[in-house]
């Protein structure tokens, strides 16, 4: 993409409603516009990293076995008062009726939907298990929206629905979307954490959030540091296997990690105390097994091996695709501006045309552009006739992690500088070998 034919409207000032850095860079860089509270249009910037966060989604539920679907984000009343939940939702649902008179609600979340179309399709056991999941926007009537897309009206959120026969399937399915939540993360250059929490109003026992920590975050956290060090890296893992599952779940919950709704004095001093902390925290992601709450209030049974009609084990997993974009810039930037880790960064790097309007510098930016665009790397190409300093300043605030910088002098003598957003640091290299290094960097993304 060409800065001259792009529509990336930058503020100069910093916008005064923005209390938080992720919700000013956001709005500074042309990322998003305000349309109504807490409700966001995505502009281009945005929007393409949106896209790159949703892709990641989409890549690791796939891997773990999940299906892709969509459901509508309107949704009849009628299946929320099967559950009970129309009357308990209470004011965060968006109640709308329609032209004949029929209640309708802007989906907060999909238990209801989806249990329907599991009990209108699904009767054996011999068809389990089953994860369906969708990524959708959902609106929820937040009391005080604030912090930008953090806490929205209407956001985007993967929500996936398991159904098993049984327990012991049920919780291979919520071990399953914990290692799967755990490589989504990581690939977005996270360290997300998950902690024991508490249900809230989707019920049942077993609830695990991902927190990343960050002062901004609304909630508070007490956990071993021990955890913090903990990767899951690209090992292989066999989303089948329930052993292989369990030993990283395992893994995982072993050092103490818990939000203050289940935190416990006693457990947590039994941490050696060097390794005690507490801290805010964002949270990015909710998995919970509750058992047979909606089968048996909505009659979602299957037969078993024994002929026999038993009710269906579920549990519900999210995602909060828009809240990352928030999450990731809080966890990543610095006074200058966002970094972009590379797995989310809107273009793979940018080029900075110090003499825009001279042959040379503009040839070599141009064979710079071809030769990223023929590897399959998109870069954004300053073409702008500006400073130096402006354009410096303007890749810096959207924060893409390399610049290749092409100036007379260099041109002269057979260099382009590339610079890395997140060190700073600077090295001059040939137009080639630069390319080569981007190719490179982004082989293994
Ligand atoms: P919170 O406690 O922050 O209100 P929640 O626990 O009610 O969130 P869940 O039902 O667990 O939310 O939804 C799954 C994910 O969707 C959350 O982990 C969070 O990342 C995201 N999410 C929830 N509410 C919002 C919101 N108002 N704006 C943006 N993202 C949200
Ligand atoms: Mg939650």
């Amino acid at each position: 993409m060409r800065l001259s034919r792009y529509f990336l409207p930058v503020l100069k000032e910093t916008p005064s409603e923005a209390q938080i850095v992720s919700h000013r860079y956001m709005l500074r860089a042309g990322m998003i516009k305000q349309s109504s509270a807490g409700i966001y249009s995505w502009l281009p910037l945005g929007f393409k990293v949106l896209k790159k966060i949703e892709n990641i989604v989409h890549e690791e539920q796939i891997r773990a076995g999940h299906i892709p679907m969509l459901m509508p984000t309107l949704q009849s009343a009628d299946l929320w008062r099967e559950s009970g939940r129309y009357d308990d939702y209470g004011e965060e649902m968006l109640r709308i009726t329609d032209r004949h008179g029929r209640d309708m609600l802007y989906g907060p979340t999909n238990e209801e939907l989806i249990t329907d179309i599991f009990r209108s399709h699904v009767g054996s056991y011999k068809d389990l298990p089953m994860t369906l999941y969708h990524i959708q926007w959902k609106f929820r009537d937040e009391i005080r929206p604030r912090f930008g897309v953090m806490r929205g009206r209407e956001f985007l959120m993967k929500d996936g629905y398991n159904f098993d026969v049984d327990y012991e399937s049920a919780m291979h399915a919520y071990n399953r979307h914990m290692v799967s939540y755990l490589r989504t993360y990581e690939r977005m250059g996270l360290k997300a954490i998950p902690m024991r929490a508490d249900s809230g109003p989707i019920g049942g026992d077993d609830t695990h959030e991902f927190l990343v920590l960050a002062d901004t975050g609304e909630s508070e956290v007490f956990f071993d540091s021990a955890i913090s060090d903990m990767t899951l890296g690209d090992r292989a893992v066999d989303f089948d296997s329930r052993d292989d599952c369990a030993a990283v779940v395992n893994e995982w919950t072993t050092p103490y990690a818990r939000t203050d709704e289940t935190h416990d004095e006693a457990l947590y001093n039994a941490i050696p105390e060097e390794r005690r902390r507490t801290s805010r925290a964002i949270e990015v992601g909710q998995i919970f097994y509750f058992g047979t709450k909606y089968s048996d209030a909505m009659g979602a049974t299957v037969s078993n091996n024994q002929g026999e009609q038993v009710p269906v084990h579920m549990g519900s997993h999210g995602i909060g695709v828009s809240r990352l974009l928030g999450a990731i810039i809080e966890a990543s930037h610095d006074d200058k501006g966002i970094i972009w880790p590379e797995g989310v960064t809107p273009f793979h790097c940018g080029i900075v045309n110090l003499r825009q309007g001279d042959d040379a510098c503009d040839g070599a930016c141009e064979n710079l552009y071809a030769a990223l665009t023929a590897a399959g790397l998109e870069p954004l190409y300053d073409d702008r006739k500006e400073r130096a300093g402006a354009k410096f300043a303007g890749m810096d605030l959207i924060g893409l992690p390399w610049r290749i910088t092409v100036g007379p002098r260099g041109v002269k003598n057979g260099v382009v500088e590339l610079t890395s957003r997140r060190t700073g640091e600077s090295e001059d290299l040939s137009a080639e070998a630069a390319v080569a290094r981007i190719v490179e960097i982004y082989a293994g993304i």
